[in-house]
């Protein structure tokens, strides 16, 4: 399949255009499952509404143990405040059961994405129920929020929402724009700075090479999105461990309705392995430190799924399964996380 440019531009939310040879999307199970074996991951950036239980089986086999699902744009517009709400409820609710079936432990960011602040009647109605879902159990951050178009509307919600994170004493997980987006960081990073929050506190996330110096200096955690075709490819990774190390970084898929690999991250540290990047460098940037800037939280325990969940395909959620009639619970697995 060839995406022309104009594809691209016609998918807003995590595209941007970019030369790189992409090599993972290629990469085959059997090409990289011996290199990870052992590897725990932990996809601080993961759009599960949108993805498929075969998905969901082959990031537990590939060693996926957590996630988190950031509320974003869901590719058009929302036509009213219910959709919010049931969008908000699935992500505390069955979209985490969902996760749970498949022994992968779900956490969530809730915000009112960048895109949609423009739509200021809307937004008003959105502001006024954040609060209802951001002090749920598993809520780990605000986000994804900040810029988009760069508008004064889209500022505006930006601005309000890290003053509910600061009272609500969550993270912030920013997500940067495709367009200027040296420009879009830099003024999210200051506004945020302005607002008197924490950089520690604050996941500045789809960072370039042209990005990180500044996020990694002003002190804030610098999160990379590895997406085909686009943002960074997992060798253009690579390269960025190498040059900065592994402290405040952490990786990514991002992986959402658009052509994207939900496997991103156990390909990312297998390609690192092949590189001679060391196995704590690794488990840094792909598992801990994610772990480490959203556990700010309070919500977060590791212990909960270090060793993997323990997965019941019979549960029920409000009296419905993941089984449809006359299936059978998952039981034989391919999984490499060491039980
Ligand atoms: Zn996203």
């Amino acid at each position: 399949m060839c995406l022309t440019d104009k594809d691209l531009t016609q998918n807003p939310s995590h595209f941007e255009e970019t030369d790189e040879i992409v090599t993972h999307r290629d990469m085959g199970w059997d090409d990289y499952r011996e290199l990870i074996r052992g590897m725990r991951f932990f996809d601080p950036h993961i759009h599960m509404v949108s993805r498929t239980t075969d998905d969901y089986e082959a990031m537990r086999d590939a060693g996926i143990v957590g996630l988190i699902e950031p509320a974003f744009w869901v590719g058009q517009p929302r036509t009213g405040l219910s959709t919010f709400k049931d969008y908000y409820s699935s992500l505390v609710g069955w979209e985490r059961f969902r996760s749970s079936q498949f022994g992968i432990k779900h956490y969530c960011t809730i915000g009112l994405n960048s895109r949609e602040a423009n739509n200021e009647p809307l937004a008003e109605q959105v502001m006024e129920i954040l609060p209802l879902y951001l002090y749920k159990e598993g809520v780990v951050g605000v986000g994804e929020i900040g810029f988009d178009d760069q508008t004064a509307a889209e500022e505006k919600y930006y601005r309000l929402q890290l003053e509910l994170a600061k009272k609500a004493k969550l993270p912030v997980q920013i997500h940067t724009p495709h367009r200027d987006k040296k420009k879009g960081t830099e003024r999210s990073m200051a506004i945020a700075l302005e607002h008197g929050l924490d950089p520690s506190w604050v996941i500045v996330d789809h960072n370039n090479e042209e990005t990180v110096k500044s996020v990694l200096d002003q002190g804030f955690w610098a999160a990379f999105t590895i997406y085909p075709f686009t943002k960074m490819g997992n060798e253009r990774m690579v390269k960025v461990v190498e040059h900065y190390g592994p402290n405040q970084i952490m990786v990514n898929s991002a992986a959402d309705w658009g052509i994207s690999d939900p496997l991103a991250i156990p390909k990312t540290a297998a390609l690192m392995k092949m590189r001679g990047i060391t196995d704590e460098t690794i488990r840094l940037v792909t598992y801990q430190n994610a772990i480490d800037a959203f556990a700010k939280s309070g919500q977060i325990d590791v212990s909960d799924f270090e060793n993997g969940l323990n997965v019941d395909q019979s549960e029920k959620f409000n009296g419905n399964t993941i089984l449809r009639g006359g299936q059978q619970p998952r039981v034989a697995k391919d999984s490499l996380v060491i039980r």
